[in-house]
């Protein structure tokens, strides 16, 4: 496939004028953004994305987490045009379709065991809401109503929706709507590099289980779930939880008898290097979330699994009222389905989370050298996750102003270099597609460290 744009007949510029009179783009300034020459991506092939001036770039973000095996993959297009002569949607309400009843098998042969239950939405943010809605309902139909209170993490994210905003943490995104939310009982989510117990993970685990202990010894009765980002927390900055906390907060919530919801929104399907993050400490949560590389990025589709203790929560006759009153026009597309399998299928083929899991220590290696770089304080990496925080004294871990726009500086030089990632604040993010080439790797490392050279010690 060549760089050539698939629209022509408009040029570049009429389209950047369209944008310009008719989008408002998500989580982006657009009085800035209006000023600025926009990147309209065209096509995509493999690892890259082509704008339609032709210019092809690495997809470093994998589309904001999603991107599996790349674009314009033959085997997941084939799969949505196969299902497109079939049939494009039904619905799931009290109706079945095929694709939706296959990839849930699949699905639960792949889930950490005991999660037996899929419920289909169509965002991460959807998954999660749904989440805490089966947490909130069950406790009501287990004569526990009063247990209706979540506990969440400091600098979590875990969707734009009220419900998830409401479980989230991160200021700058959720402060403006606080008094539209539920509030929420926040415990601190246990990274080493910020931590002020020190390094030494065990010491760490221990301290943060004992904050989460002592918050659930006192109010586990009106605790409906505690929700968690297991092993990374991505938004607030790719944050790595040390070894033994996650199962640690399994058995904390199963002794004050709370559930434990995992968001594997960004963790899951292959992206840490284990087909889900809660695998590295073999720990099954009551309801587990998840979307992005559902579909290998191609469709909408999100996942809310449960277990069978829950689900059985909600049968009861009809005048009992214990539906699950929850759903959505596309819940269950068969178009979104059929991607799923295709993908899912790849993954076998290509044995790919081992492959993610060989090729994370190939990167980890080559992230070394980022360390000889003035500026670069912490790297912190599971897997295909990888984020850099950028400082201004290594010593004394000095945080950039967020004036400085640092991030917001690098990204946009690796841009013009010919790769699109995206920073969090100062923390510069790499989530390539979890089947890039250590040749690939190498080529996007080489322009993200030439990109973090120039903005912080050359400009
Ligand atoms: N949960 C987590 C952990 C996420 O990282 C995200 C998105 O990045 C979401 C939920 C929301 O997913 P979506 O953007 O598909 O609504």
């Amino acid at each position: 496939m060549t760089s050539v744009s698939t629209y022509p007949g408009i040029s570049y510029e009429e389209m950047a004028q369209k944008n310009k009179e008719y989008v408002w783009h998500p989580f982006t300034q657009m009085k800035q953004y209006i000023e600025d020459d926009p990147v309209i991506i065209s096509h995509g092939n493999g690892r890259k994305l082509y704008d339609m001036n032709g210019k092809g770039y690495w997809d470093g973000f994998s589309s904001i987490w999603l991107n599996v095996h790349g674009h314009n993959v033959k085997e997941v297009n084939e799969a949505i045009i196969e299902q497109l002569d079939r049939v494009a949607h039904s619905t799931l309400l009290g109706m079945a379709n095929v694709p939706s009843v296959l990839l849930a098998e699949k699905i639960v042969e792949l889930m950490p065991k005991g999660l037996r239950k899929v419920f289909y939405s169509d965002a991460g943010a959807t998954a999660v809401e749904i989440a805490v809605k089966m947490a909130f309902q069950y406790w009501q139909h287990k004569d526990n109503p009063e247990k209706k209170h979540f506990v969440t993490m400091q600098e979590a994210y875990h969707g734009d929706t009220i419900g998830a905003v409401s479980v989230g943490a991160i200021d700058l995104y959720h402060k403006k709507y606080s008094s539209l939310l539920f509030p929420s009982i926040k415990v601190p989510y246990p990274g080493t590099y910020r931590s002020p117990y020190g390094q030494d993970p065990k010491v760490v685990v221990e301290k943060y289980l004992e904050q989460v202990e002592n918050v659930l010894k006192k109010r586990s009765h009106e605790v409906a779930a505690l929700i968690v980002e297991p092993i990374v927390q991505g938004a607030s900055g790719i944050i790595v939880m040390p070894e033994g906390y996650l199962k640690g907060l399994r058995e904390l919530c199963t002794q004050y008898d709370v559930l434990l919801i995992a968001d594997e929104v960004a963790t899951g399907f292959g992206r840490t290097g284990k087909m889900f993050a809660c695998d590295y400490e073999d720990v099954t949560p009551d309801i587990l979330t998840a979307g992005k590389g559902l579909t290998a990025g191609y469709l909408p589709i999100a996942i809310t699994v449960a277990t069978d203790e829950i689900y059985n929560a909600f049968l009861g006759e009809y005048e009992e009222q214990k539906t699950f009153f929850h759903g959505h026009s596309y819940t269950g597309n068969p178009l979104g389905c059929a991607a799923a399998l295709a993908n899912l299928e790849l993954y076998e083929k290509n044995r790919l989370v081992e492959q993610v899991a060989e090729k994370s220590d190939y990167l980890a290696n080559q992230l070394l050298s980022f360390y000889e770089l003035k500026h670069v304080g912490d790297i912190r990496q599971k897997g295909f996750m990888i984020g850099i925080e950028l400082v201004v004294d290594k010593e004394t871990k000095e945080e950039y102003s967020w004036e400085e726009r640092v991030g917001v500086r690098v990204c946009r030089h690796a841009r013009e270099l010919g790769m699109l990632i995206r920073p969090l604040g100062n923390v510069i993010t790499f989530i390539p597609p979890l089947a890039s080439t250590n040749e690939e790797l190498d080529e996007m490392l080489h322009i993200l460290y030439e990109s973090i050279e120039e903005i912080t010690e050359r400009q």
